[in-house]
């Protein structure tokens, strides 16, 4: 049996996952998080035959390197035994992988250090999954670990695609170019569709639209990232929990000359105090359609803001694709929410794109088909599952 340990490894937090990969389940996932605060929390999952029982704690965690012996301890003290299904390769997410890294990658000192090279283009990101990655091989000293990135599946953009247009030099200096983020979650779903569609996924364009708290677009044309909405960092594309997305770049011109606010502080506003959150006053998605529908203007204009930026990405992800297969929803809001599935692709029926009602609202929660049997495009729901696909490219490397 070859089980991978899936690491996803926060400033304050780490993630992680235990998977029996024969036949791809979880044996066990858990969530450290506060680390470094005075009281930290700790919640393990043990998987078995379909159930699942949660053990929860409280209990200060230092540092990364604390966090991984406090995750040691609650697979000794809840299950599965490590020692019975030891780790063949502990795989890590990595957000940024810039130019350099464009396949899963076995981790050695030179590839650290170009991770965190790449820091200053994922400041909050990069350094917290170094740490995680270096506590990680103290925990786990005998086992390769394979860092996969989040900008890899971006890697066979055009340049067309990838450039913005500034002046060149500059921008070749400074890496200003579009990355793309969510990679491992558009790969994964893309890949899943066609396989759900029974199609070969060399003949399929596909969108995804991997909707969470963060939120991305790609336009996937036989397998390869053609676009996506994310650029040199998640900030670009769509809008998101906290998150502006597109702007026009003069914005922050102006705002620094007419407004005062220094670079730290449009930093903030547009990462943290955006979004629906600087719409409405809400970041998640349930309470925003909840408020709209009870009659708050500001929520009601934050979920057309966002339906809006949304159906703007698929219009031009069919032209940049030259007509489209399928279009899927995933991630928290795209697998959950019936009313932002609904509105984004309603009126689209002459682009031969048809919602069925009825579908839509299924409860059900697998990969499911939510167009009507007449529409030209599939549209579908297929839950992410980065953690698998993570796990999935770690073995293959090694
Ligand atoms: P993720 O980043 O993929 O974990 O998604 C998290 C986001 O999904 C939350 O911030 C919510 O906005 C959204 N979400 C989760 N459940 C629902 C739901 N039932 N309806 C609407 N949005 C949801």
């Amino acid at each position: 049996m070859s089980a991978v340990l899936v690491i996803n490894s926060g400033s304050s937090s780490l993630k992680y996952q235990l998977l029996e990969m024969e036949g791809e389940t979880v044996l066990a996932n858990g969530l450290i998080e506060r680390i470094g605060e005075q009281a930290g929390s700790v919640k393990h999952s043990v998987s078995a035959e379909g159930d699942e029982e949660t053990f929860r704690n409280e209990e200060p965690v230092a540092d990364h390197s604390a966090a991984f012996r406090v995750m040691i301890d609650a697979f000794e003290q809840h299950g599965p035994s490590l020692a019975e299904n030891p780790p063949v390769v502990v795989g890590h997410r990595v957000v940024h992988g810039g130019k350099r890294f464009f396949e899963p990658t076995v981790v050695t000192d030179l590839v650290k250090i170009n991770i965190e090279d790449l820091s200053d283009l994922a400041p909050l990101h990069n350094p917290a999954n170094l740490d995680g990655i270096t506590a990680a091989q103290k925990a786990f000293p005998d086992v390769p670990h394979v860092a996969v990135f989040d900008t890899a599946f971006h890697s066979t953009l055009a340049p067309s695609a990838y450039t913005y247009a500034i002046d060149a030099e500059l921008a070749e200096k400074n890496r200003v170019r579009r990355y793309g983020f969510h990679g491992t979650s558009h790969k994964f779903v893309s890949e899943a569709a066609a396989a759900f569609l029974q199609r070969p996924l060399g003949e399929l364009k596909t969108i995804v639209l991997h909707l969470g708290n963060g939120a991305s677009a790609c336009a996937v044309d036989g397998g390869r990232s053609k676009d996506t909405s994310m650029g040199l960092t998640p900030l670009e594309g769509l809008v998101m929990g906290t998150r502006s997305g597109d702007l026009d770049p003069a914005v922050l011109i102006h705002l620094h000359r007419k407004a005062g606010l220094g670079f730290d502080e449009l930093d903030t506003l547009l990462n943290r105090r955006s979004g629906l959150v600087g719409l409405s006053g809400r970041g998640d998605m349930r309470d925003v359609v909840e408020a709209a529908e009870s009659g708050d203007d500001a929520a009601a204009l934050a979920l057309e803001v966002y339906l809006h930026r949304l159906k703007h990405y698929v219009g031009s992800y069919i032209a940049v694709l030259g007509g489209v297969d399928a279009i899927v929803f995933t991630a928290g809001v795209g697998e959950n929410s019936v009313a932002v599935r609904g509105r984004a692709l309603a009126g689209l029926e002459r682009l031969g794109i048809r919602i069925d009602p009825e579908r839509n609202a299924s409860p059900e929660r697998g990969p499911r088909v939510i167009s009507t049997d007449d529409s030209a495009v599939a549209v579908l729901v297929i839950p992410t599952n980065e953690e698998l696909e993570i796990a999935r490219q770690s073995l293959s490397v090694i």
